[in-house]
């Protein structure tokens, strides 16, 4: 029961990797607040906690606009007081759906034209053709989210001189999504962030650190998974060999939010199965 009398924020906590971090930290004593835009994807993380969810609760929220993150904390202060953990999971991988679609027409036809061994003919033109919605949009809910969510945070916490914030980066953030460039701008400055916050808040004993999770089989990532050229491709990249489950982000995620990381701020951990090696 490592995070015991602990009270715990995961925002988009209604799927993937922040139902896996929301769940583990009921397991372990927190009483967690479930964020997500949709309420009933935040209740049903709830109730399949069992008698965990009992001191947890479901709030929606979209974490993109300030004026709904701060009603939010006013709902975590009347019922919990302040907040111990944050992790600043809410994201998208998409603007629109066709966008994907058309990711995965692109990467197929490049791989097919590396493989026939001629020139790739097919080009990304992610960013010349990216609209000023859809950037701000990518933006918005990523790196405002996590800075509106970050700031009354750090309020609440500043009462007690103690936390732990953990913020949602990526593999893209570290190296950079060919076809993603808003997405990967978003999750490098939330590094960027975490680094500069780390900072700031060390002498308040409030740690932040970032995880930068590789390919993890969520909603997110389903869509890519279906083309079995481009599940084969993505494969290859990774020296295990596989995927993971959101589980095992979530376990990065307990060790950063709890004491066994007491010594840890400003870092980024990144299960990744070899992806990404590097500084
Ligand atoms: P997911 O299954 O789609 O879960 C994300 C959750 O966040 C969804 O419930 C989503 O709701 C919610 N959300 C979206 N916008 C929100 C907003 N404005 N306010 C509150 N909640 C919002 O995705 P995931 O794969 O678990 O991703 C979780 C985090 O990990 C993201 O930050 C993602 O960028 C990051 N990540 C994922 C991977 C991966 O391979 N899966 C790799 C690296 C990093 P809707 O479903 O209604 O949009």
């Amino acid at each position: 029961m490592r995070l015991e009398g602990k009270v715990a924020l995961v925002t988009g906590g209604g799927s993937g990797i922040g139902r896996a971090i929301a769940t583990l930290f009921a397991e372990e004593g927190a009483s967690v607040v479930v964020n997500d835009v949709v309420l009933e994807a935040a209740q049903k993380t709830v109730e399949g906690m069992g008698p965990a969810g009992a001191r947890c609760l479901a709030v929606k929220a979209d974490v993109s606009s300030s004026a709904e993150v701060k009603a939010m904390f006013a709902q975590i202060a009347a019922r919990y007081g302040a907040l111990d953990i944050l992790v600043n999971n809410a994201g998208i991988g998409e603007t629109d759906s066709k966008h994907g679609e058309e990711i995965r027409r692109k990467a197929e036809a490049r791989i097919t034209e590396l493989m026939s061994g001629g020139k790739i003919a097919t080009h990304w033109d992610a960013t010349s053709e990216m609209s000023d919605a859809d950037w701000s949009r990518m933006i918005g809910v990523h790196l405002n989210g996590t800075f509106f969510c970050t700031r009354e945070a750090l309020k609440s916490m500043a009462t007690k001189n103690r936390g732990a914030i953990i913020n949602m980066s990526s593999v893209a953030g570290l190296g950079g999504l060919e076809y993603a460039p808003h997405y990967s701008a978003a999750k490098g400055a939330i590094l960027s962030f975490t680094r500069a916050v780390a900072k700031e808040v060390a002498s308040r004993n409030i740690r932040v650190n970032a995880i930068c999770p590789g390919w993890i089989d969520t909603p997110m990532t389903a869509g890519q998974g279906e083309s079995p050229l481009l599940l084969r491709a993505m494969l290859s990249r990774i020296p295990m060999g596989r995927t993971a489950h959101p589980r095992e982000v979530a376990t990065a995620a307990l060790f950063l939010a709890s004491d066994d990381s007491s010594y840890f701020t400003g870092q980024w951990l990144s299960p990744n199965g070899g992806l990404f090696i590097g500084g």
